[in-house]
């Protein structure tokens, strides 16, 4: 079974047209599907539009009404809480991404992998936006060792497993497509065309945009925490180094050389802030790991027992038993690939 999920916020204009092409594509896939639309809590028209497909496409179109503004991120979560597809591709609700798309990520979906992200050709967004996303790529690829070119486009197709362990996470802010790149094994990249937003202007404030990238960097790493200590330990050893120098020349040169005990005074202010980062990087230290704790990742995702005679219980019963959580790993670095945490 297929799902397509789309979060929709103030998306009137566009929403009649996105269900129409959606409902074409999916009938086309000769599959099960259905169509999964979240209310992000908009003022406008959105949520009755939902409710009247809902109720004229019974089973194939879900509305999930949320009750405000809760953020893309949240309300896509609450879409993949709801969907059932063994496949669920996301989808923005505004037509940048055309769903016509979406066949494509299913071929290699079918093929076994198991997060299909896609690039946006020659996409239609300011200059700013396109060169703040080449930097966020360039870092989250870094960080999370995942090769993808374009972390910002939403039209990504995940498969069961991979949205089962998005479902466990416990952390309110997320960025789901490098979180899910922390659960994928296998993972493809297809190139999907983009259009301009055609109506209404992007749901993405500056504000709103800059706690995008804050969430962004805290899903995929605790590094910054840690970059404490190391700033502390330069500061010190600076510090340390210059006071040594110091002494040496003043024994050697008298005390005029040391500009009359200024630069003294400088080292040791150089060691003492040095040991303050120190010591803050030792809380980021304790904070990183109550971070990844109360997060609760799953640890593993998609794991098979061979060599039992009489497998205890359905299939199902022990994919869940695989995914059950257990307190996450003390390592800060673990954090969006689980895989290799310890
Ligand atoms: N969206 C949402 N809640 C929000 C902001 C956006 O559900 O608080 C939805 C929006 O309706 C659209 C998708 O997320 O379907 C992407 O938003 P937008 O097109 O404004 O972002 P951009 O394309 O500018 O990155
Ligand atoms: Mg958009």
């Amino acid at each position: 079974m297929l799902s397509i999920v789309a979060p929709v916020y103030n998306e009137e204009a566009s929403l009649p047209e996105l269900i129409r092409r959606c409902l074409a594509v999916g009938h086309q896939q000769g599959e099960r599907f259905e169509l999964v639309l979240v209310d992000d809590g908009s003022a406008d028209q959105s949520a009755k539009l939902i409710t009247e497909a809902a109720g004229s496409h019974p089973d194939v179109v879900i509305g999930v009404l949320l009750g405000r503004n809760c953020g893309q991120h949240a309300a896509l979560m609450a879409g993949l809480a709801e969907s059932r597809g063994d496949v669920v591709v996301t989808i923005d609700a505004d037509l940048q991404n055309p769903p016509e798309e979406i066949p494509k990520l299913l071929a290699l979906s079918r093929q076994g992998y198991d997060v299909v992200g896609s690039v946006r050709l020659n996409r239609q967004d300011s200059l700013f936006r396109r060169l703040m996303s080449r930097m966020i790529n360039a870092a989250v690829r870094r960080s999370t060792g995942v090769m993808m070119h374009d972390y910002g486009c939403m039209l990504r197709a995940y498969d069961r497993d991979v949205v089962n362990a998005l479902l466990q996470c416990r952390e309110r802010s997320t960025f789901i497509p490098v979180l899910a790149n922390g659960f994928a094994s296998r993972t493809a990249e297809v190139e999907v065309a983009h259009a301009r937003r055609d109506s209404g202007d992007s749901k993405y404030s500056l504000w709103k945009l800059i706690n995008l990238q804050f969430d962004l960097l805290t899903t995929m790493t605790t590094a910054p925490l840690r970059l404490l200590s190391v700033v502390g330990a330069l500061l010190a050893i600076a510090g340390l180094g210059g006071g040594l120098l110091l002494m040496v020349m003043r024994l050697s040169y008298g005390a005029d050389w040391a500009a009359n005990g200024v630069l003294t005074v400088l080292a040791i202010v150089l060691v003492f802030m040095g040991l303050q980062f120190i010591a803050l990087g030792l809380l980021g230290e304790y904070i990183g790991r109550i971070f990844n704790d109360v997060r609760e990742r799953p640890r593993y995702v998609k794991s098979r027992v061979v060599g039992r005679r009489d497998p205890v219980g359905t299939a199902a019963q022990q994919a869940t038993a695989a995914l059950a959580r257990v307190p996450a790993a003390p390592g800060l670095h673990d954090t969006a690939t689980p895989r290799k945490a310890g």
